[in-house]
């Protein structure tokens, strides 16, 4: 079979990783917008640094879950492939070997005079003065509010050939990335797992909504999807 899975920050919560919906919008209690902007970081990058320093300080201490680990088994059954939200690079430790990260990765920095330079961060912090070959100051390489999503098209073209479509721990309020749920053929199965309830954002007849932890639910899943 032939699975996308759509993550979100909410796979990582039980790897100590904070999302940050129903925080009051705030993110580690930072405003997002004057951390994750391009204005924000005009503004005052030096803030922006230090709030990726962070976070990216926090993903090099945590560790993959159950439900990172669960979605790398289901590698040997059927064809996946992870489109993730998230810039953590838990999957990736986990082991699993198709990951599009439509919002970048927090361990990378990027030339802000062309975006196709892109660096592995060595260690945790990326520092004003730190440049790229070209002389030019380098930025997380994270796709901010208000940028786009150079990753979006083959996102959608992957999930519009999939039998079925699994979406674990995303509020689906981050657009384009949330409209990809709408992009799927009218056939393809969805299961949704998120601890809360989320607005309808399908009238896709296969949606399958299953409330509970991601550890817990998604090894339950893929013990099911094994036998398929
Ligand atoms: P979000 O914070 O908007 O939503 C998280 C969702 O996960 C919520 O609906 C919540 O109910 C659910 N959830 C929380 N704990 C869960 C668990 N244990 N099991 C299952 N579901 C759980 O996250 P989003 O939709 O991914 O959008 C936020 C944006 O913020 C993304 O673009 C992402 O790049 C960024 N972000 C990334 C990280 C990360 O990389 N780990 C962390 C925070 C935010």
């Amino acid at each position: 079979m032939k699975i996308a899975v759509l993550t979100g920050a909410g796979i990582s919560a039980e790897s100590g990783l904070q999302t940050f919906r129903g925080n009051n919008g705030l993110w580690e209690g930072y405003n997002i917008y004057e951390v994750a902007t391009p204005e924000a970081w005009n503004k005052n990058p030096t803030l922006v640094q230090e709030f990726y320093n962070m976070r990216r300080k926090n993903v090099l201490a945590a560790k993959p879950n159950a439900a990172h680990f669960a979605l790398v088994e289901l590698e040997k059954y059927h064809q996946v492939q992870i489109i993730t939200q998230n810039v953590d690079d838990l999957h990736e430790r986990a082991g699993s070997k198709n990951i599009i990260h439509l919002h970048g990765k927090i361990t990378q920095s990027r030339s802000t005079l062309d975006p196709n330079l892109v660096y592995d961060i060595q260690g945790w912090e990326l520092k004003m003065g730190d440049k790229c070959e070209l002389g030019s100051q380098l930025r997380p390489h994270i796709v901010w509010f208000g940028e786009a999503v150079p990753m979006i098209d083959n996102a959608i073209e992957l999930v519009k050939n999939v039998d079925l479509l699994l979406i674990i721990g995303t509020s689906l309020q981050v657009y384009p990335a949330a409209g990809l749920a709408t992009e799927v053929d009218t056939n393809t199965k969805i299961i949704v797992v998120n601890t809360e309830k989320i607005h309808s954002f399908s009238t896709n007849a296969n949606v399958q909504f299953i409330q509970g932890n991601a550890t817990v639910e998604i090894p339950k899943i893929v013990e099911e999807l094994k036998v398929l």
